[in-house]
């Protein structure tokens, strides 16, 4: 059975953000959620190698504290790691705006960061997705910024928490500009290749679910597919298999990185 956070993937993706489902998040999660009110900013105090090395602790959990541990996991490079629909273990005791049901009422957001000088400043391709994924759910659910907290201001006792380790009232100011913005989003990653790669004639366009184009035959072609030249849920599927297997971040987009991986496949 699935928990009611389902659509979180195609809200971020309608920002133009990068998604990459965690196998099982549909029915992973603590019970189901309550109403979503608000949105809870942290930072994963992991490792400092790695796009998203605290997936495995994001799912499963810490030996004082069973998983899931947030809904979402933000990746170095701005990827939305989709990990439960359901309730998770993110907020702990505390209160914000008078709300005081962090894990019932609150979606946990864990940004890859080891929370130290080592870390900072953050990579702006992080944090920008990280502001455009809080307004997407934010505007989603009905509710403003000011309903962004960020878990050191949740927490209570007060100082139980020091995450994250960036200013609130500047990151709220940000997406509150963002909920205002009607404009559409940039997207992450480049339309095209940046040049033509080796052998090719032309630079190749990014190719994502939806797109309909003789360059998905390629793709569908090394994927082992019917090339019918449509970017289906079938082909999206293909390509994060195929990511995964190469080590890359699974978020079923052909960009630059991934059409140099397939040529080589
Ligand atoms: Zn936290």
């Amino acid at each position: 059975m699935s928990f009611s956070l389902t659509w979180l993937p195609a809200v971020l993706e309608s920002a133009g953000l990068k998604v990459a489902p965690v196998p099982g998040w549909e029915s992973r999660g603590r019970a189901e959620m309550g109403r979503v009110l608000g949105v809870m900013c942290h930072h994963t105090a992991g490792p400092r190698q790695g796009n998203m090395p605290s997936l495995r602790t994001l799912i499963e959990g810490r030996r004082d504290l069973p998983g899931p541990l947030s809904q979402l996991g933000l990746g170095r490079d701005g990827t939305y790691y989709i990990v439960a629909a359901g309730r998770c273990n993110h907020a702990g005791a505390g209160s914000w705006q008078g709300l005081t049901g962090g894990n019932t009422n609150f979606i946990g957001i864990e940004a890859e960061n080891t929370g130290l000088p080592d870390n900072r400043p953050w990579p702006e391709v992080q944090l920008d997705a990280y502001r455009r994924g809080v307004a997407a759910i934010l505007r989603h659910a009905g509710r403003t910024a000011l309903f962004c907290a960020g878990h050191k201001e949740y927490a209570l006792p007060s100082g139980r928490k020091n995450d994250p380790d960036f200013d609130m009232d500047a990151f709220r100011r940000a997406v509150a500009a963002i909920i205002d913005d009607t404009a559409p989003p940039p997207s992450l990653i480049p339309k095209a290749e940046p040049q033509p790669s080796a052998g090719q004639p032309a630079a190749r366009a990014t190719l994502r679910r939806g797109s309909v184009d003789e360059l998905v035959k390629v793709v569908q072609k090394k994927c082992g597919l019917p090339d019918d030249g449509v970017f289906g849920a079938n082909t999206e599927a293909a390509v994060r298999r195929f990511q995964n297997s190469r080590g890359m971040v699974p978020d079923g987009i052909v960009g630059p990185k991934t059409w140099a991986a397939l040529d080589t496949a």
